[in-house]
């Protein structure tokens, strides 16, 4: 499998002109085998940033502008400077042009509040082949539920928690699904502490009931999915209702599909949820995936 390919960026302030050498010079390729971050990073130490991972089609990156839109939206939930999106999307081309272009990958931004004591963020992106066979897009995962620890009105609550930023602290993420496998089941859904559905680890839930297709309302301390905004677009040209609304935990019981949903894996249809079977929409699946894969933008 081929070594993650990792570029460092020069930061440049948001609204900064582009620098008489283009902005393809503030991109550094790190050889491999050499050191990238300092240690004394935030990002290691605190785990203080945000970062996005975008899905990589015959090298093109996919859905750029929601991810773009979420990580700043991100850097301003942590107070962060704001990114100079100019300079990541030359950036951002630079990763997908180095990635073999008959294969599908990804792409991970990510920005830190920068070395301590310093004085500018640090920003870098990582792109990958997929090692993997995606069979989750046919196959399907169980998932268990998992108590997220948190009520749904939290954004309100408490914003200090962050909810809604995507963060470079996900070893709680990384944790629940350590109990996934642990409880025998391949992935999670974090369900608030008075009962609604939020997300999974590292991905959107999305649900059909009958033919309306519904997702978490984000204002419950979740991430806006981008996967999601595209399978809500594409649901409506094909004559779907769309809705983000609260959802109860039951639902997931007796829907007539549940799917998680991400950049990489893309739909993954849910076959079991706490180890009770399911409803599965295969053909529904299987149409969503292939609109999801020829995507070129
Ligand atoms: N929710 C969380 C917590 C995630 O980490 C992710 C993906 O990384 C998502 C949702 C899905 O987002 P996207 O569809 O933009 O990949």
């Amino acid at each position: 499998m081929p070594e993650p390919i990792v570029f460092m960026l020069d930061v440049a302030p948001a609204g900064a002109a582009e620098p008489a050498s283009g902005w393809a010079s503030t991109v550094h390729r790190v050889a491999p085998g050499e050191p990238s971050l300092f240690a004394t990073d935030l990002a290691a130490t605190r785990g203080d940033g945000v970062f996005e991972t975008l899905g990589v089609l015959d090298g093109c990156a996919q859905a750029v502008d929601a991810h773009f839109w979420r990580l700043a939206n991100s850097a301003e939930l942590l107070e962060l400077p704001a990114p100079n999106l100019e300079q990541w999307r030359v950036a951002m081309h630079i990763a997908g042009d180095a990635l073999p272009h008959d294969r599908q990958g990804g792409i991970k931004l990510a920005l830190s509040r920068g070395v301590e004591g310093g004085d500018r963020p640090t920003g870098w992106l990582i792109a990958t082949v997929a090692d993997d066979d995606f069979r989750n897009r046919t196959e399907g995962w169980s998932v268990v539920t998992l108590d997220r620890g948190y009520r749904h009105d939290l954004s309100a609550h408490a914003p200090w928690l962050l909810p809604g930023a995507k963060t470079l602290s996900y070893a709680v993420n990384m944790a629940a699904l350590r109990e996934a496998e642990r409880r025998g089941a391949d992935n999670a859904i974090f369900v608030s502490s008075d009962g609604y559905v939020m997300e999974a680890p590292q991905s959107t839930v999305l649900l059909r009931r009958g033919d309306t297709l519904v997702t978490p309302k984000t204002d419950i301390g979740i991430l806006p999915g981008t996967t999601q905004l595209s399978a809500f677009a594409l649901a409506q040209e094909w004559g779907l209702a769309t809705e983000d609304r609260l959802v109860p935990a039951d639902e997931l019981l007796d829907s007539d599909g549940v799917w998680l949903l991400s950049s990489v894996k893309l739909a993954t249809p849910i076959t079991a949820v706490d180890g009770h079977p399911i409803a599965v929409d295969r053909e529904l699946s299987d149409r969503l995936n292939a609109a999801l894969l020829a995507r070129r933008e």
